[in-house]
């Protein structure tokens, strides 16, 4: 069939007046800016017409299919085990990926997980990897899959060849101001879990202070759309809405939220970290047919926790990427930051809440946040929570321990760590953990 030159700015234009774009259309302007016939002038056009108009259901299928199929997509076929993944929208003291993955393993999957950077204020898998001495997350397609055969699981990030399309529509709506689009959150996201090639695939959507969607109704929307277009790609996918108005588990910080995972891999750590990664490892498995039930799955994840075989699949791993194994059998090796800074309650109360965001930029100031992509960050830095929400507390009392370098650095910030801190006379309402779930089979 003959090419039809593009006219994109027709396409801006049919857009403003409220048409939809043909899913040929849509293809033609993402592969047109990802070969470099669309440039970065006229893609900002489109960004913006979608940034102010949104994506429907099919558009945005079309949209998301077009990023996907810019780079390579791995196919498991060939393994004997199914494919699946699970991804966090984003929180604050988020560790489940590195306790999840190896335990899913475990159970017989192939978890071939690309993980990201820290985001804003919120951490990312690949620093707190890189915690562990000589850990390598930049792992070529043709090596994670030797990995994958070999180990049940990698944890990579992403390379040029997955969803390349992404990588630059991302880089210039974060020039461009375009980053907060429900469609381009959906469409990036999804194009490059997709592009891992999956039989299925948990999303974790956090709500509350200390995540992206504040409100329950926000992040059943966007849990709706990865949903929809995880299935309409052939990817079945459940979401799962979760509490995220304190910071998960005990710790924050690359290497202390490390260090924390590894004691849940030995079988302990703290109760809500636990129980997350039970849930959706048993979502993981029940949805690719390891487990009959979401229960059942949760049961097999907690034996592996349990009996090791989830820590020895990580340790097994960990040398596959020549990280030093020697972490895994004694965490104390993780170079945490030594000096001690206590943040003080200012008054007697109950914690009624932590808000995660404040808690989540403040760690980044104490030097583990990143203001520029490729900017270095202390993996050593962060912060253990001595005491959560729901407990009374008296006046004087440590309810954060601060982990720096240096004293007065630490001390300078404490007083953002108490600004984030909210007090009650009464003890709070408790939040459940687990909110709302949403399932999207494939057709
Ligand atoms: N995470 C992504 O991968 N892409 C976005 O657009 C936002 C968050």
């Amino acid at each position: 069939m003959p090419s039809v030159p593009l006219d994109v700015a027709s396409a801006v234009a049919a857009k403003r007046t409220g048409a939809a774009w043909s899913p040929r259309l849509v293809k033609a302007l993402v592969d047109g800016y990802t070969c470099g016939d669309v440039d970065d002038a006229a893609m900002t056009e489109v960004l913006s017409a979608v940034f102010d108009r949104g994506l429907d259901d099919d558009e945005l299928a079309a949209w998301t299919g077009a990023m996907l199929h810019s780079g390579s997509v791995l196919d498991w076929s060939w393994l004997d085990r199914p494919a699946v993944d699970k991804h966090s929208t984003g929180g604050v003291g988020d560790k489940i990926s590195l306790c999840l993955a190896p335990a899913v393993a475990a159970c017989g999957a192939a978890v071939p997980m690309v993980s990201g950077r820290a985001l804003g204020h919120s951490g990312g898998t690949l620093d707190k990897l890189e915690s562990i001495p000589g850990f390598r997350v930049d792992v070529s397609l043709d090596e994670a899959r030797a990995i994958v055969e070999r180990h049940g699981l990698v944890l990579m990030g992403q390379t040029a060849e997955l969803a390349p399309a992404d990588r630059r529509i991302y880089a210039l709506r974060d020039a461009t101001g375009l980053v907060a689009s429900r469609p381009l959150i959906v469409s990036s996201i999804m194009s490059k879990k997709l592009a891992e090639g999956l039989a299925g695939l948990v999303l974790d959507v956090k709500v509350g202070s200390g995540a992206f969607m504040k409100t329950l109704a926000d992040a059943r929307d966007l849990g709706a759309a990865l949903a929809r277009v995880g299935a309409a790609q052939g990817c079945s996918t459940v979401a799962r809405l979760t509490r995220m108005d304190r910071p998960l588990g005990r710790t924050v910080g690359n290497a202390l939220e490390m260090r924390e995972a590894l004691e849940v891999l030995a079988g302990g750590g703290p109760s809500d970290v636990r129980a997350l990664t039970l849930e959706l490892g048993g979502e993981m498995l029940a949805l690719v047919g390891l487990a009959e039930s979401v229960a059942d799955g949760a049961r097999a994840v907690a034996r592996v926790l349990d009996d090791g075989r989830a820590r020895a699949v990580f340790r097994a791993l960990v040398i596959a990427q020549d990280g030093d194994p020697r972490v895994v059998d004694d965490p104390s090796r993780l170079d945490v930051a030594e000096v001690r800074v206590p943040v003080l309650a200012p008054r007697d109360g109950f914690l009624a809440a932590i808000d995660g965001e404040a808690v989540g930029r403040a760690v980044h100031a104490l030097g583990s946040g990143r203001s520029s992509p490729g900017a270095k960050v202390d993996l050593g830095v962060g912060l253990e929570v001595l005491r959560g929400v729901g407990e009374r507390v008296s006046a004087g009392e440590p309810i954060f321990e601060l982990r720096v370098r240096d004293r007065a650095a630490g001390q300078a910030e404490a007083a953002r760590f108490v600004a984030a801190i909210e007090f009650a006379d009464d003890p709070p309402e408790e939040v459940p953990l687990f909110l709302e779930r949403l399932e999207v089979r494939a057709g």
